[in-house]
């Protein structure tokens, strides 16, 4: 079986669960958008998957992901390129030169940071506020155990950030915990940040192994990474 055969089957089958998910909970499939998350995987990956439809890419380390953009832009392909990574702030420039959604924004020096990288290289950023679900673990996000007041500064902070637009909130479930629960807490968090900012409603949430959940949440964009593309290559920090 060729790659593209491979990626081909896959992705029928992930688009069968993403339906699945959406029938059981009332929900359109194209209420809900594939983001793959090429990380890891060959530039001829990412190519074979543009071919078969797939328009959002995900990547999570700043040099892959430039190179892997720049490539896709030689070869023509018009895709989105979501940055799904924590962005060290002295990467914001580099970031926002090519991304066109930037996911795992939690904190105000990043939102300036790409706020000025985004007027210096004259492009508009989507960004997305994470949100940390798994009490401190460390993995990134704006906590909201203690309430939602950060979370909500920092997206009026963003949403008013010139050439930043607010679209949304991003989250990862938290790992040996029960998603559901998270993708609970989340949907909460998301009502009252739409309650302010009526026009952030994407919700970036689910991956391989828990984007029905994430469905039955609402989410809009599910991040999946093994489920299309197999196990990743080389070890990822
Ligand atoms: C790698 C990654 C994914 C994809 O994970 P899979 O379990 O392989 O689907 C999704 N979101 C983020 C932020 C990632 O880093």
């Amino acid at each position: 079986m060729t790659r593209t055969q491979e990626l081909s089957d896959n992705l029928a089958e992930v688009r069968a669960r993403i339906d699945a998910a959406c029938r059981a909970v009332g929900r359109r499939p194209d209420e809900v958008t594939l983001v793959a998350v090429t990380k890891t995987h060959p530039l001829s990956d990412v190519v074979a998957l543009a071919g078969l439809g797939v328009r959002h890419l995900a990547e999570n380390r700043d040099q892959e992901a430039s190179e892997k953009a720049a490539k896709a832009s030689d070869e023509g392909l018009d895709v989105v390129w979501h940055f799904v990574g924590q962005v060290q702030t002295n990467k914001a420039r580099s970031v926002a030169s090519y991304a066109h959604v930037v996911e795992a924004v939690d904190r105000p020096r990043l939102v300036d940071a790409l706020s000025q990288a985004a007027v210096r290289a004259g492009r508009e950023l989507d960004v997305l506020v994470q949100v940390s679900l798994d009490h401190a673990e460390g993995r990134g996000g704006v906590p909201i155990d203690s309430g939602l007041r950060t979370l909500l500064d920092l997206a009026s902070r963003a949403e008013s950030a010139p050439a930043l637009r607010l679209a949304g909130l991003m989250a990862v479930a938290p790992l040996g915990a029960d998603p559901s629960e998270a993708f609970a807490q989340l949907a909460e968090a998301r009502a009252a940040v739409t309650a302010e900012h009526p026009a952030a409603t994407m919700l970036s949430a689910g991956m391989s192994a828990d984007f029905e959940q994430a469905i039955a949440y609402g989410s809009t964009h599910v991040r999946v990474g093994t489920a299309l593309l197999g196990a990743r290559i080389a070890p990822v920090v």
